[in-house]
């Protein structure tokens, strides 16, 4: 039995599942998102171009992926240090950190922040999406994909000794590339062998998250113990939000914050505001599925952060908890979704 076995791994060791306290379960502290730049619209090139300003910024809130500054969140560590001080006076405890090969995973500075803020960091193993993909990777067979993610677990990746607490976030396209379904099967091996929380960032298509976990579930992956990121830009209906709720992994809501009139990744989409996401919170909690749900903000842009204007990693605890709780959720329930929901994925088996 590994050593993690009913434990919670971080960045600084291994710690007791209640210590974690209240848990966003997809953050960014420190990431690349170049591989997502959307060409900006006729007319907007030298907004893009231009410096972060205030008198710019609701064009940047409304177009946060053509603006190629904005995608360095790893030039923030300062900001995003006083972000989780913040963060743990409002009542926060711990993040996981999704960021993964292909992004720019910073373990080291994980590891600093983690000291010097008092927050626990649980960092990511594993791959981010295809076009993230070397050409090493795309050749590895799934059994040294499997032992790469292990090793990540097991005894430190990116050449040092700082150990991912889960596999994810796991980036898949839609439809699912060859490489990524291999490092899907990766995963699910992976997470046999050492019973580990799993985390996947979904397609952006209404059948992504169902696709990705049936790959799972056939590779003998253990779907009770993962969570499907990013359901508030992928899954609107609710009777197929129920059929994918059923598949049993845990439904995550990490879009908080976000607020926009077109979804540049897919404009077909009308995404959900704050309000709409507590409403289908209350969704699910009516349709008994308040031991599944997650919540976090997903921040992996400069303008998200406070010192750009944006939201920061409080919003949740400041704003999002005290509107559950006037829609009809209960603290108890509050409590499950940020203490108990995190912690119980997190545990090792
Ligand atoms: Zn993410």
């Amino acid at each position: 039995m590994p050593e993690q076995s009913g434990k919670v791994q971080t960045v600084l060791g291994l710690i007791e599942p209640d210590q974690l306290g209240r848990t966003m379960t997809h953050e960014h502290l420190t990431m690349t998102f170049e591989c997502s730049h959307v060409s900006p619209a006729p007319g907007d090139e030298g907004l893009a171009a231009a410096p972060i300003e205030m008198k710019h910024l609701h064009w940047l809130q409304q177009n946060p992926y053509s603006h190629h500054e904005n995608l360095l969140l790893n030039q923030e560590i300062e900001a995003v240090k006083e972000e989780l001080l913040c963060y743990r006076k409002a009542g926060g405890g711990s993040i996981v950190e999704n960021t993964t090969t292909g992004i720019n995973r910073n373990l080291p500075v994980l590891r600093q922040l983690a000291k010097e803020t008092g927050v626990h960091i649980i960092a990511g193993a594993g791959y981010y999406v295809d076009v993230t993909h070397s050409d090493e990777t795309r050749k590895m067979t799934v059994e040294k994909l499997t032992d790469i993610i292990v090793n990540e677990v097991l005894h430190g990746a990116d050449g040092t000794d700082i150990r991912c607490g889960v596999i994810g976030e796991i980036g898949t396209s839609w439809p699912i590339t060859e490489s990524e379904k291999k490092v899907l099967r990766a995963t699910a091996h992976a997470q046999t062998q050492l019973g580990c929380p799993v985390i996947i960032h979904p397609g952006r298509n209404k059948a992504a998250p169902g696709e990705a976990i049936r790959i799972l579930q056939e590779a003998g992956g253990d779907i009770s113990k993962t969570v499907m990121s990013h359901l508030d830009r992928s899954i609107y209906d609710p009777r197929e939000l129920l059929e994918f709720a059923k598949m049993g992994s845990y439904l995550e809501y990490d879009l908080f914050g976000t607020e926009v009139l077109n979804y540049q990744f897919n404009l077909d989409v009308d995404m959900l505001s704050d309000s709409q996401r507590v409403q289908t919170l209350a969704f699910l909690i009516r349709e008994g599925y308040e031991d599944r749900i997650l919540i976090a903000h997903d921040i992996h842009t400069k303008h998200r952060l406070t010192k750009y204007g944006g939201h920061g990693f409080s919003h949740i605890l400041k704003n999002i908890v005290p509107k559950m709780l006037s829609r009809g959720i209960t603290q108890n329930q509050v409590d499950k979704i940020l203490i108990e929901n995190p912690k119980q994925w997190l545990t090792f088996k």
